[in-house]
Formats: structure tokens, C-alpha cells, sequence
């Protein structure tokens, strides 16, 4: 009985075996179909990146912890957040190139916000915003490679006829200028400096006068030129208690036909109009505020930066129209806070501060006026407002400065508080108009550092004999063995290398040798204090990333605290070139950043992220190096072609890539030079230069169609042996 019993049961259990296994099979085999099916969650996300120029990492936290800025306080809290070290010098252009391309300075060839190129004159130098420059592909080329549409509102380097883009949108603002688009201060007082000075009659033949304001006891006429129109000015006294109450500003003596009213104090609105220069059309919308109407001798009109929409700053000359009658119509054409304005006492600190809100409610509504009305996978934008107040107000709210006072100190913090609170609101306008798909990311370039005291960099080198200058303290480029073009880099003036060179090859590392020490041993002679940080040889510089034949022979860095200026200014007591001296607030900057090494926690940056699939709080520290191939990985693409260090972080929902790199590195001697010596011996100086890194990247991007129809085909080959078993 128990033998027959077991063998029942084993009958048994193989009959349910029969029936178990092809429900097995399905269930196993189905699997990697409903696995790849899965796949189908995966998209191309959409990236908005709002870079904002100098928020330091130490301040915007704190800002968000304490309840002040919600909208970034949000992104941190849904997202992630990094305190970023970004590459030196700590300097805009340098740092945005840096960030766009994932490659180091040395690499992508900006190295400074000016750039000394070889075979020119040793002071010369060419712009390093200008993305002619860039010698590294920037993530909106590779975006556009990919058949990707990428915007650029605004990033140094997006110069719009550098890029052969096919898809994507590309501007520059900051290269709309004409003759006329500085600001300036029309003003009766001669006091003030760097104006346009204007007098004032009595007011004749103007009509409707009536009309406009009822009636006028006293009036009285001026008139300003823009580029070569002529505008005049309309100022009344409207009930004889010699106070002037209204000013006309109009094209022709018809009040009917004023472009503004202001009464004192007031903003116009932009006064959306054209002017002629040269004999060209110019189409502007400036924003003027009537500071001072009485009494008449300190009369002050304000006009803000006035940028002309027929300028290059476009790729696509429709989009730029539509951008100019929605948006600089409606905002005015500042693209920063005018400092100008402020260091010449045109005007105070608030006036100065609503031209730094005109300035990023320029960027942010246009920013969101792209979002909303264009396709695109990638936008770029920027707001320099923070790096503007910090370039002014630094410095006033730090107790270690020796200009400091505890009460003004809070005033300027509050300055900086409400500047981080109008950021906060672009941040907010973008997050209310982004599709759901979208990774939002805010990052900056570098901080600032508060400053005491300019370097002159070419007037140490002037006093020490190695900067001619004539009387008048001009470079003497044929008698100059050394000098800095921009803070950082100083250059040899090297025969053979630069226009004009006068360094024989041989004496060349003699003399780089002497600039090292010379700059090391000096110290402010007011506190015994080294203000280097570090002076390099160019061969020594390469673990900051700087190499190539545009680095300077010799490198340097300031210590916090320290600025450097390039000028050159004669001390009218000694008679020698000025070497260092005091910061004056509210005159010269008091925050600065550029020659300083960017490890300082004054100097780190931020990276904010939030979106799909993105999560995680705050990851510790990151290289700005690798938000190239953080936002190429978002996006589904391989990172651009220079771009070397793995993302930051991924989104779980991106789409995935597969892509390998393939590089050459090529090192090529660039001068042999022969120098005869008065010995009669004969010497060859060899000068190799570092080469440029060539690199290529074969990639390969996952077909999930054909992933998807594997899926399937497994499902049916599941169902089939499933049912061909069961019968059995
Ligand atoms: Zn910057």
C-alpha cells in the first residue's frame, strides 16, 4: 500500500509538474518582455539651465534654510544640491566655457575673460566671451548634433554667428552695442563726472501745452542727442512755487507727442522708438528716471543702457523681433546693474538697484517667453544680478575688511537678501511655465571674495624694469621683456612668439625664473603680508587645467583679500607706477573674484537640481567639469566632444546611452629657434608648447524599438512552447 500510495503520489505530483511548467515557461520568458516594455517609461528629458553669475554656495544656502528664497528652496528640497569647485581662474567667461564644454581652460582654449593670443603684440588681447574663441564643442553644438533644439537666451560664448546650428535658437545680448548704447547722466552740473553736460532756457514754442498739463506758471527747454537725433526736454513749474514738478522728454516741441512724463524720482516707461546714428536706423528701448528735477543747477536725467535691436546678437532675425516687441518693450535693454552710474555718484544704492532688477527682469522674461513659445529640448540662460551687487556690496558686509562698519553692514546684506529674492522669483516664473518633463538646474560660475586692496600686476613688473612705459605711462611695447595682459597671465615678450618680441629664446627661462621669485618674495608693504597665493612657471600650471600656448609663461594667484588691476597709474608722489593699493567703496569694487584659486569657500559655486527621476539632497562637492556630461546624460546624448568626467548625477527616467571614447593625444614642437651668442657658439632653444588634445567619440544609442519587438517576440516564443507542452 505505502509503495502503491507513493507511486500515486508521484504520479501525481508529474501530472501537476505538467501543468506547472508551462506556466513557468510563460512566466519566465514573458518577464524580459514586460522588462523591456518598462523601457517605454524612459524619456528624453527636457533641461532649463539658469546659470546666476557668483551666488556663492555658503550664501544661498543659507538664504533658502532660512525660509527666504522658497521657489529654490523647493528645488533643493525635491532635487539635489552640490557646492560646486569650478576651474581657475575663477572668472566668467573662463568658468561658463568650462561648464558648457566639461573641458578645462587649458583645453577649451578660454583662460581668461581676455585672452592673449601668440604672433600678436604682448599687450594685446581678444575677448574670451566671444565664442569664436571656444576651441571645445559647447553643449548646445552637441544638442544640435543630435538633432536636438537648443536655446541660448544668454552664456558667454554663445556669440551667434561663431555656431553653425541647425535647430536651435542662439543669442547674445551683451553684443547688442552701438556708439550710443553706454548710459549716461544728462545733468546741469558740472561736478559730476563721466555726464553729458546740458543747460536750460526758457521754454519756447511748444504746443499743447494746455492740452497735457492745464496750465504751466513756469517752464523751461533743454534737448539731448541720441546717437544723432536730437530729443528735447520739457521741465515744469506747474503752479509758480519754483519747484519744478514735471518733466517732458519728446521728440519734437508737441506735448501730445512726449514719450514720457516723469515727475521726480519716477522711471519712464521703455520709450519704444527709433533713432538714426551714422545714417542708420536704430531701434531702442531705453528706460530714463528723472533723479533730480530741482533745483535746476543739480538737474539729473538718467538714461539706462540702451542696446539696439540691429546689432548681431541673433541667429534667427523673426525670433529676435518677437523677443524684442514681447519682452524689451516691456522690460528695457539692461543687461546688468549700473555700477557706472553708482561709482560716479549719478545716482545712490537704491536707484542702482532697480536697475539690477530691470536687469533680471530683462533675463527672466525672456527666458520664460522662449520656454513658452518654442520648441526645444535644451535652454541656457543667465542672470548677472548677483555678481553685480556682490561687486559693490561684498566687501561692506564683511567684518574682516577695514572698512567695515556694523550699520551700513546690514543695509548692503539686505542689498544682496532682496537681490537673491528677485532670482528666486525667475526661478519660480520658470518652474511655473516648464512642462512636466523638464530637469530645472541652477548653477553659477564662481563666488566672490570681499576685497581690501588692488594689485597693480604691470606695475610691480613696471618698477622692477621689466614694463617700459613713456611719459605719459603707456607700454613701451619694443623696450618690454614682461607683462600681464589679463590678471593671472604674465607673458614673456618672447622673439620669435610675440609681434614685436624682444626676449631672445635663450634668456627665456632665466627670466620666467626671475619673475617667479620676484613676485613670490613680494609682500604689502603695509603688513609684511605675501599677497600671492601662487606664482608658476606655465610648465607647473597643468593640474589647474591650464595648458597650451594660450597661458601665460608665468602664473599667478591672489590671496583672498587681494585684487589685481592690469592698469598702469603713475603715483604722482614717487613718480613710479602705483603697486598696490586700497580698495575705496562705492568707487572701486569691493568683491572681486578672477585671479583667486577657487578651493576658498568664498569662491565655490552651486549646482541645484531638480526634475524626473532626480533625487537625493545634497551630493557634497563637485567639479564644474562635469555639468556638460550631467545635462548630455539628461538629455539622452553623449556628452560633448571634450567633455572627460562622468554626470553628477542621473534622473532614473532619462533616457539611457551607450557611448565609448576613443582619444588621440598629439603633441607637436611648435618653434625651434637658432640664437647666435657674441661667443660665437651656436645654441638651439627648443620651445615645446603643449598641443591641443584631439579627441573623437563613436557612440551608439540604444534602438528601443528594436529592444521593444525582442520583448514580444520573446512573449509569443513563451506562449507558444507553453501551449505545446501543456498538450503533451
Ligand atoms: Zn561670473
Amino acid at each position: 500500500m505505502p509503495l502503491i500510495s507513493g507511486y500515486r503520489d508521484i504520479m501525481k505530483s508529474f501530472k501537476l509538474l505538467k501543468t506547472l511548467i508551462p506556466i513557468l515557461l510563460v512566466v519566465l520568458l514573458i518577464l524580459p518582455g514586460i522588462q523591456y516594455t518598462a523601457q517605454n517609461e524612459f524619456k528624453r528629458l527636457k533641461v532649463v539651465v539658469i546659470s546666476v553669475d557668483a551666488v556663492r554656495f555658503d550664501h544661498i544656502t543659507q538664504l533658502a534654510v532660512e525660509g527666504q528664497l522658497p521657489n529654490i528652496a523647493k528645488l533643493m528640497s525635491s532635487g539635489i544640491y552640490a557646492e560646486m569647485v569650478v576651474v581657475f581662474p575663477t572668472a566668467t567667461a573662463v568658468s561658463h566655457a568650462a561648464i558648457s564644454t566639461g573641458a578645462p581652460p587649458g583645453v577649451n582654449g578660454i583662460v581668461g575673460n581676455s585672452i592673449h593670443l601668440p604672433n600678436t603684440s604682448v599687450t594685446s588681447t581678444t575677448s574670451g566671451f566671444s565664442g569664436f574663441n571656444l576651441l571645445s564643442e559647447p553643449i548646445w553644438m552637441t544638442a544640435d548634433r543630435h538633432g536636438l533644439k537648443s536655446i541660448v537666451v544668454s552664456f558667454p560664448q554663445s556669440t551667434p554667428r561663431a555656431w553653425n546650428v541647425s535647430r536651435s535658437i542662439l543669442f547674445n545680448f551683451y553684443d547688442a552695442s552701438a556708439a550710443f548704447t553706454a548710459s549716461t547722466l544728462y545733468t546741469t552740473n558740472r561736478i559730476i563726472g563721466g555726464a553729458t553736460y546740458i543747460d536750460f532756457t526758457n521754454a519756447t514754442e511748444w504746443i499743447n501745452v494746455e492740452k497735457v498739463f492745464g496750465s504751466v506758471v513756469r517752464a523751461l527747454e533743454s534737448s539731448i542727442k541720441i546717437g544723432d537725433t536730437t530729443w528735447y526736454l520739457y521741465l515744469a513749474d506747474l503752479n509758480g512755487d519754483d519747484f519744478y514738478d514735471k518733466l517732458a522728454i519728446a521728440p519734437e516741441k508737441d506735448l501730445l507727442k512726449a514719450y514720457a512724463i516723469l515727475s521726480e524720482g519716477e522711471w519712464s516707461n521703455p520709450i519704444n522708438t527709433t533713432i538714426v546714428y551714422a545714417n542708420k536706423v536704430y531701434t531702442i528701448s531705453p528706460l530714463f528716471k528723472a533723479i533730480k528735477l530741482n533745483p535746476v543747477s543739480d538737474f539729473r536725467l538718467y538714461r539706462g543702457l540702451t542696446r539696439p535691436f540691429e546689432a548681431t546678437w541673433y541667429n534667427n532675425a523673426d525670433v529676435a523681433w518677437s523677443v524684442w516687441n514681447n519682452v524689451f518693450t516691456k522690460t528695457g535693454t539692461f543687461t546688468d546693474g549700473d555700477y557706472v552710474g553708482l561709482t560716479r555718484g549719478w545716482f545712490n544704492e537704491e536707484t542702482y538697484i532697480e536697475t539690477v532688477n530691470y536687469t533680471n527682469r530683462l533675463f527672466a522674461e525672456w527666458t520664460v517667453f522662449m520656454i513658452k513659445n518654442y520648441e526645444w529640448d535644451l535652454i541656457l540662460t543667465y542672470t548677472p544680478v548677483i555678481d553685480n551687487v556682490y561687486h559693490q556690496f561684498l566687501g561692506l558686509v564683511d567684518p574682516s575688511m577695514p572698512y567695515y562698519d556694523s550699520e551700513k553692514a546690514k543695509y548692503y546684506w539686505d542689498l544682496i537678501v532682496r537681490t537673491y529674492k528677485i532670482v528666486d522669483e525667475f526661478v519660480g516664473a520658470v518652474l511655473e511655465s516648464v512642462p512636466p518633463d523638464t530637469v530645472v538646474i541652477l548653477l553659477s560660475d564662481h563666488g566672490q571674495v570681499p576685497i581690501k586692496k588692488i594689485v597693480y600686476i604691470n606695475g610691480i613688473l613696471c618698477n622692477r624694469g621689466y614694463v617700459a612705459v613713456d611719459a605719459v605711462f603707456r607700454v613701451n611695447v619694443t623696450g618690454t621683456l614682461a607683462y600681464a595682459p589679463w590678471h593671472v597671465h604674465i607673458f614673456v615678450n618672447l622673439a620669435g612668439r610675440e609681434s614685436g618680441g624682444i626676449v631672445p629664446p635663450a634668456n627665456y627661462s632665466l627670466l620666467v625664473d626671475e619673475l617667479v621669485r620676484v613676485l613670490w618674495e613680494y609682500r604689502d608693504p603695509e603688513t609684511g603680508e605675501r599677497v600671492f597665493d601662487l606664482v608658476l612657471p606655465r610648465e607647473k600650471a597643468e593640474f589647474l587645467g591650464l595648458t597650451g600656448e594660450r597661458i601665460g609663461d608665468v602664473i599667478f594667484a591672489l590671496k583672498p583679500g587681494y585684487t589685481s588691476s592690469t592698469a598702469l597709474v603713475r603715483d604722482p608722489e614717487t613718480g613710479k607706477a602705483v603697486e598696490i593699493a586700497p580698495v575705496i567703496p562705492l568707487l572701486t569694487s569691493t568683491g572681486d573674484h578672477g585671479p583667486h584659486l577657487p578651493h576658498y569657500k568664498e569662491l565655490r559655486a552651486v549646482l541645484i537640481a531638480s526634475g524626473p527621476g532626480i533625487s537625493g539632497g545634497y551630493l557634497g562637492t563637485i567639479s564644474s567639469l562635469q555639468v556638460a556630461a550631467t545635462i548630455a546624460s539628461l538629455l539622452g546624448i553623449s556628452p560633448p566632444r571634450d567633455s572627460k568626467l562622468a554626470p553628477i548625477f542621473i534622473s532614473r527616467e532619462a533616457l539611457p546611452i551607450v557611448f565609448t571614447y576613443t582619444s588621440t593625444i598629439t603633441t607637436t614642437i611648435t618653434s625651434t629657434t637658432t640664437t647666435t651668442l657674441r661667443e660665437r657658439v651656436t645654441t638651439t632653444a627648443t620651445t615645446t608648447l603643449i598641443s591641443p588634445v584631439s579627441t573623437t567619440v563613436t557612440e551608439t544609442i540604444v534602438d528601443y524599438t528594436l529592444v521593444r519587438i525582442v520583448g514580444l517576440i520573446a512573449l509569443i516564443v513563451g506562449i507558444v512552447v507553453g501551449y505545446v507542452l501543456r498538450r503533451k
